[in-house]
């Protein structure tokens, strides 16, 4: 396992995240799309907020599953919670905002999120 550092744009939300992340998902719903996000997921107990939790505001739509949270100040979303189908609750990265990460040894799946 790799501990990664992930942060929005100005520095102010920052977090830690445990895993190895081969594979990104990028989904082509409304929301997504929009944002650009290449996503992969890990247990909330392989993620740690450093700091930010003021910084934030969370935006939701649909059936509200999950938390989009980002930051006041950039407008950057690195992270989210959610659900998953069965239930589980579980932490949505967004890789585009890990330092250090390694694009190149990524395989980038496409998620048919419009359809849902
Ligand atoms: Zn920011």
């Amino acid at each position: 396992m790799k501990t990664y550092t992930g942060s929005c744009h100005c520095g102010a939300v920052a977090y830690t995240v445990e895993g190895e992340f081969t594979e990104g998902m990028r989904c082509n719903c409304s929301h997504c799309r929009r944002k650009g996000f290449l996503l992969a997921f890990a247990p909330d107990s392989a993620f740690t907020l450093l700091r930010g939790a003021d910084a934030q505001t969370t935006y939701h739509f649909n059936k509200h599953h999950i938390d989009h949270t980002f930051c006041k100040t950039c407008g950057v979303q690195s992270y989210g919670h959610g659900q998953d189908g069965k239930g589980n609750y579980m932490t949505m990265i967004n890789l585009n905002c890990l330092e250090d990460f390694d694009f190149s040894s990524v395989k980038v799946t496409e998620f048919d999120g419009a359809s849902l």
